[in-house]
């Protein structure tokens, strides 16, 4: 079903939030970002009413709420990052940026009334399972509790921004300001500013940035491939077409999706492909860089698709501008007035943006997860994360993950991965509500063959091929990516087999 045209700012200002209720619920579901909104949704639409939505911060919108910072905008084309249950025939460009996304999940927690189910300000700090009861707890940094059958973990893994592990990180004096917490009160007009990092969120950054700041400063540690953005405007009549013909939009979705699921021959695996897309990306480097030295600091060491793959057609020509320049000698600290590098030299800054990424729960949890027994999940993966099919893990029964262990796409759209686990959840909850089911449990032995293929399958990726990634942890460990197509995915989670589980039913019989 095609959603009504969006507006443009046209949120909620005071948003509305759930009753207080003691009675437990059929679902609760931790994070109102795109994977708990979408499983609320399709939850809804099948029948199951009783829904609890605990959202940390005071609106939703998840990563796209936070990550705010200029030129911040999905690398993914819009008509493939959005829900095909909700296609939105209006998007402005072939890469929205990050406020019209913000948008679109504004507009489906207005248009379906999901925020009536959200508890705004909730941050779960513990989610405690009880085994006699069959029933989860969630207790929030307040102390407060709430009770479900079943829990939906959406806090997604991208959530808590990291600061590096620099020496003088509190030294600097300075203003400091990181990617996904963007203080848009800072006046950038006539700073020296620096930017720490080169991933996905600083290719975006810097162009932006130094526009409008008098010295910039990018600290690159490592540098990545790059691939032109085929970033255009929408034509009106494209819009038109989208709203009158439903089904072109579906067929422009499925080619993109086609087209992504190819490259996954190159990004994923080492191909003959992978060569050619080195190539493309080298020319796109040769082709913006005149100077052959940078060109020489801008070139990546290690396999494409190793790391994420950075799409921008502004980077390198931001880099290049007279204001700008490109440090790549390592930090070595940070000091009261600015950056010192490992060759002596302190660079002075007035400003110092952290683009360097994430808290991955690699190998831990975002909050303490007390499972069947008193098992707790952060130690249980301990030396690494793992689920079944990346939604389940065994010992913790009616939990589901949301981008759990080895469900990250390096080549489609997340949203794309993010429908399969919705439905596999909805079909595991709707059973539990219709038969009575106490308690949902993954089976050991499941969960271990499973993750025996994957990590067999993984060790042939371009991502396990040697550099260093948030994707591995420390020792190398991939508990991020799912070593296939997006199809490969979206065929494991289509199947529910209820005889992968360990099922107690409300009268106590073990099946
Ligand atoms: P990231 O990919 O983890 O990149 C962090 C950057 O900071 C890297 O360049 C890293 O260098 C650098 N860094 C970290 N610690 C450092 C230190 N101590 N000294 C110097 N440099 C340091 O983080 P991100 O760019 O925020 O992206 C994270 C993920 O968010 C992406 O992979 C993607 O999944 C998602 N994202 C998506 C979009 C989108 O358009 N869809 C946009 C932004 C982000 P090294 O490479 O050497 O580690």
């Amino acid at each position: 079903m095609t959603i009504p045209t969006m507006k443009s700012g046209a949120r909620k200002a005071t948003p509305r939030q759930a009753p207080a209720t003691n009675k437990p619920h059929d679902v609760l579901i931790v994070g109102a970002g795109f994977a708990g909104l979408g499983a609320a949704l399709r939850l809804q639409q099948e029948g199951v009413g009783d829904l609890v939505i605990l959202e940390r911060a005071d609106d939703v919108g998840g990563t796209w709420r936070d990550n705010s910072y200029p030129g911040a905008a999905c690398d993914i084309p819009s008509n493939l990052y959005s829900f095909s249950f909700a296609p939105n025939p209006d998007w402005s460009r072939s890469f929205a940026g990050s406020r019209e996304i913000l948008d679109y999940v504004h507009h489906l927690a207005d248009h379906y009334n999901l925020r009536q189910l959200v508890r705004f300000g909730r941050d779960v700090s513990h989610l405690r399972y009880d085994d006699k009861t069959g029933l989860w707890t969630a207790v929030t940094q307040t102390g407060e509790t709430f009770q479900a059958r079943s829990v939906v973990m959406a806090q997604g893994p991208l959530s808590n921004a990291s600061f590096p592990d620099i020496p003088g990180l509190d030294e600097f004096k300075g203003h400091k300001i990181h990617s996904a917490r963007w203080d848009h009160d800072y006046d950038f007009n006539r700073k020296r500013v620096a930017v720490i990092g080169t991933g996905a969120s600083g290719v975006q950054i810097v162009p932006e940035l130094v526009k409008k700041v008098d010295k910039l400063t990018v600290f690159q540690r490592t540098p990545g491939w790059v691939m032109p953005r085929p970033d255009f405007a929408t034509p009106q009549w494209n819009k038109l077409l989208f709203r009158r013909v439903p089904k072109a939009q579906e067929s422009v979705r499925r080619a993109l999706y086609l087209a992504h699921e190819s490259m996954a021959l190159g990004i994923i695996w080492n191909s003959p492909l992978t060569g050619l897309l080195e190539r493309v990306s080298e020319a796109h480097l040769n082709h913006q860089v005149k100077d052959a030295w940078m060109r020489r600091q801008l070139k990546p060491d290690f396999r494409i698709g190793c790391k994420r793959v950075l799409m921008s057609s502004d980077y390198y020509p931001a880099l290049q501008r007279d204001n700008c320049r490109l440090i790549t000698w390592p930090i070595a600290r940070l000091c009261e007035n600015g950056i010192r590098t490992a060759e002596g030299i302190e660079h002075q800054f007035d400003c110092i943006v952290f683009a360097t990424g994430f808290d991955v729960s690699n190998n831990g949890t975002p909050f303490k997860v007390t499972g069947s027994k008193g098992r707790d999940l952060d130690t249980d993966w301990k030396r690494g994360a793992q689920a079944y099919k990346s939604i389940n893990v065994a010992g913790y029964p009616n939990l589901f993950i949301t981008f759990g262990p080895n469900s990250g796409p390096g080549h489609n759209s997340a949203l794309v991965y993010m429908e399969s686990q919705i439905e596999y959840l909805v079909k595991a909850v709707k059973m539990m509500t219709s038969e009575g089911i106490k308690s949902l449990d993954v089976r050991k032995d499941v969960q271990r063959r499973h993750n025996h293929d994957i990590q067999k399958r993984l060790a042939k990726t371009n991502w396990n091929s040697g550099c260093k990634s948030w994707y591995l942890t420390e020792d190398g460990f991939n508990a991020t990516m799912f070593p296939g197509f997006a199809s490969q995915y979206a065929r494991q989670m289509e199947g529910f087999d209820p005889g992968d589980y360990r099922v107690v039913r409300v009268a106590g019989r073990p099946q």
